[in-house]
């Protein structure tokens, strides 16, 4: 995979016809990974040689009539932003109509690239659709059939040389390391790379500071934010090279930005959250330090516990602070009193203004990503498990004591943990816990959640 193809296009016109075929079974890998959003499709696609990610804008059949313009507009503006390239399709056999238009202009104005499709255009039926299609102002049709698999030679001459060209820009993108990845593995260690950017979400309460943190992170130079209400509005992700990793980073609040409307906010913003969460591999959760830990805070920072994510807590706005020991003191007492279940995630003091901090921001997200993905060999755990074992021996409810056995690591992403034992069922979770911050003290594992499944044999 080098680079992000968007199907877009009015609905019925046959875009997951080609999904379906670009993708083929490879759909089934990809759909519970983070960043598959309900009205957006996303596969691994294949044509010939060239590999890429495809997005499909189609799932629009149950809008009803009044919405279904907007939406499309909006469904489609956001794949044209996320996407390298976008395929327009038209329907050959019904000719141009005015919703097509809409579609070219929005794409003629929005995209640098365009392939412009005609579709069902196996027969002489469509023939005079295919001539039609020039009109639209994106040059020369590709005449395909998606459904007999006709015009795929010719798209993928399409294709080709933009492929060249992102190969080569992942090439000088890519961090130098001697990891391998294997595409299949998902437990194979992960290196953020130009195809497998490492995926950022942050997430905070309004005003907390994420679209200046964002904007900071982006530099000056991406006018993401600009007074140009709009730019951002239905942005769901934003590539950008932080410190040389390739890294996507959801943008909720540009989102949110939309909804002027006050009660709306609220509602909008954990529905956001939500999504930015699913999306990310590491959650950053921005706390204002005038107010932290708001109630919204701590549900979003929960969520992301639960969804197993990876999380680092930033307090923003630290340039305002003026006892700052004092007050790195509270929130830390706060931390481990309000968020026990993310104990172990770092606590880092930013300021998004001036973007003091942002360099151990960086850092924290690094390692708690490298310690999401990370791996311990079993013969270690078990050498370890022993030393536990030593130190602090299981209870014996009722008399019978427990006993552990052997213990290996069963996943990563975030890492989870099988003990064998008897009686799992009578373990304590204090006995639990006392192995969980063990694990995370001595193999050195901030900023991720654990997980740690026992397994009964008598
Ligand atoms: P979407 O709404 O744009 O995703 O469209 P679909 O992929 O669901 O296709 C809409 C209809 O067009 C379906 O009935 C498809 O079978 C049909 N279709 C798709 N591609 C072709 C094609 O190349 N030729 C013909 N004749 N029909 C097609
Ligand atoms: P969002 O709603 O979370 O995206 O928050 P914004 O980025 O829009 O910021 C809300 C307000 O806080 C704006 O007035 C920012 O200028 C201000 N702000 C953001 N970060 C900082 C910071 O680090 N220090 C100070 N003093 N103000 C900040």
């Amino acid at each position: 995979m080098s680079f992000t193809l968007a199907i877009v296009g009015r609905p019925n016109v046959g875009k997951s016809t080609l999904f379906n075929r670009l993708v083929g079974r490879r759909l089934a890998l990809v759909d519970d990974q983070p960043g598959v959003t309900r009205d957006l499709r996303e596969g691994e696609g294949k044509l010939g040689d060239i590999r890429f990610t495809v997005v499909d804008t189609a799932g629009l059949e149950d809008a009803n009539d009044d919405s279904l313009q907007g939406r499309m507009r909006r469904l489609t503006e956001r794949a044209v932003d996320m996407a390298d390239i976008c395929l327009f399709m038209i329907d050959a056999r019904a000719g141009v109509t005015p919703t097509d238009e809409m579609f070219a202009e929005i794409l003629r104005k929005r995209s640098d690239h365009v392939i412009l499709a005609a579709n069902k255009s196996e027969g002489s039926a469509a023939d005079a659709g295919v001539i039609e299609a020039y009109s639209l102002g994106l040059g020369e049709p590709v005449r395909l059939s998606a459904e007999h698999g006709e015009g795929m030679n010719d798209l993928y001459s399409q294709l080709m040389p933009i492929a060249d060209e992102y190969a080569k820009r992942a090439e000088a993108n890519a961090p130098e390391t001697d990891v391998t990845i294997d595409e299949d593995d998902d437990d194979a260690p992960r290196v953020p790379t130009a195809e497998k950017p490492l995926q950022i979400a942050v997430v905070g309460r309004p005003n907390a500071g994420k679209s200046t943190l964002i904007n900071k992170i982006l530099g000056e130079d991406r006018l993401l934010t600009g007074p140009e209400a709009g730019i951002t509005r239905d942005a769901i992700s934003l590539r950008i090279n932080w410190n040389d990793t390739p890294t996507r980073i959801f943008d909720t609040a540009g989102m949110r930005k939309k909804a002027k409307v006050q009660e709306k906010l609220e509602k909008l913003s954990v529905s956001d959250g939500l999504r930015a969460v699913k999306f990310a591999e590491v959650v950053v959760v921005l706390l204002d330090a005038a107010i932290p830990f708001e109630q919204q805070d701590l549900r979003i920072a929960d969520l992301a516990e639960r969804e197993g994510r990876a999380v680092v807590v930033a307090v923003n706005k630290w340039d305002i602070e003026d006892d700052k020991q004092e007050k790195l003191k509270e929130l830390k007492e706060e931390f481990a009193r309000l968020l026990p279940q993310l104990r172990g995630a770092p606590l880092i003091t930013v300021s998004a203004k001036t973007g003091r901090g942002l360099e151990r921001l960086y850092a924290a997200i690094m390692k708690a990503h490298e310690v999401w993905n990370r791996r311990v060999p079993t013969a270690a755990l078990n050498r370890w498990l022993t030393g536990m074992l030593e130190q602090h021996p299981p209870p014996a409810p009722q008399g019978k004591r427990i006993k552990l056995r052997y213990m290996t690591q069963a996943k990563t992403r975030p890492p989870g943990f099988v003990v064998m034992c008897s009686h799992p069922d009578k373990m304590p979770a204090s006995y639990s816990r006392y192995l969980v911050n063990g694990l995370r003290e001595d193999f050195d594992m901030p900023g991720t959640p654990i997980r740690l499944m026992l397994r009964g044999q008598s």
